[in-house]
């Protein structure tokens, strides 16, 4: 197949799914327990458009365990947080955000690869995609443990998908995300985004960080429109 001259890149959190439950947060703080041995929740800390990553140092952190120390414990955690979230995760189907499936099946249709570039552990991320019924859109991805930041996500995705033949040298590269991080991030990586309000953050908010399209909802983004803007 042809390598395409466009990746569109998902995040998922409020973007593909909503209101997905309390399981992502309840996995990671059963495995700060079990691994660190120290109860923490993950209340009131601001888990929309952050790295799992940097939310289990921030819940470390609460408990007093920081710096190298807190760092030495991430992977095992990152490992218990996902072996418990694949045992809990419910059934997401109906948790897809308006518009999703049917912009997926137009980008496949006009033969566009898609990518995930989410804050999620990777086998968190691919659980929720397939308990989501999403997972066959997907032939790309970076996740939280890949990079320090969702820039470095986004750049790695891209990179990935041009070694795997999926896109050109100079693909355009779109990322869809419902949060301020996810502007900034892809304005950092050198990449367009498409702000959509299904997240926690208001549309007013969302515009203030000037992307390059803001939309309310999936549904009014039609697969020919990306393509030939922003
Ligand atoms: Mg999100």
């Amino acid at each position: 197949m042809e390598p395409a001259a466009t990746l569109v890149l998902f995040d998922i959190d409020g973007t593909l799914l909503r209101r997905a439950g309390p399981h992502h947060r309840q996995a990671l703080e059963r495995a700060v327990a079990r691994v660190a041995g120290v109860a923490v929740s993950t209340d009131g800390i601001p888990v929309a458009g952050m790295l799992d990553r940097d939310i289990l140092l921030e819940m470390l952190a609460r408990a007093g365990v920081r710096g190298a120390a807190a760092r030495r414990l991430l992977p095992e955690i990152g490992r218990a947080a996902q072996n418990i979230y694949v045992r809990i995760c419910p059934d997401l189907r109906r948790k897809v955000c308006p518009g999703v499936r049917a912009l997926l099946r137009a980008l496949a249709r006009r033969g566009v690869p898609c990518g995930l570039v989410t804050g999620n552990l990777e086998r968190i991320a691919w659980t929720k995609m397939r308990r989501a019924g999403l997972e066959e859109f997907f032939s790309v991805g970076a996740f939280s443990g890949d990079g320090p930041t969702r820039a470095a996500l986004l750049r790695l995705a891209a990179q990935r998908a041009r070694r795997a033949g999926l896109i050109g040298r100079g693909a355009r590269i779109i990322y869809i995300g419902d949060h301020p991080n996810d502007i900034r991030a892809a304005r950092e990586a050198g990449a367009r985004i498409v702000a959509v309000g299904t997240g926690v953050v208001s549309g007013e908010a969302l515009l203030a960080g000037q992307p390059d399209l803001y939309v309310p909802d999936l549904r009014e983004l039609r697969a020919a429109g990306i393509l030939d803007g922003p």
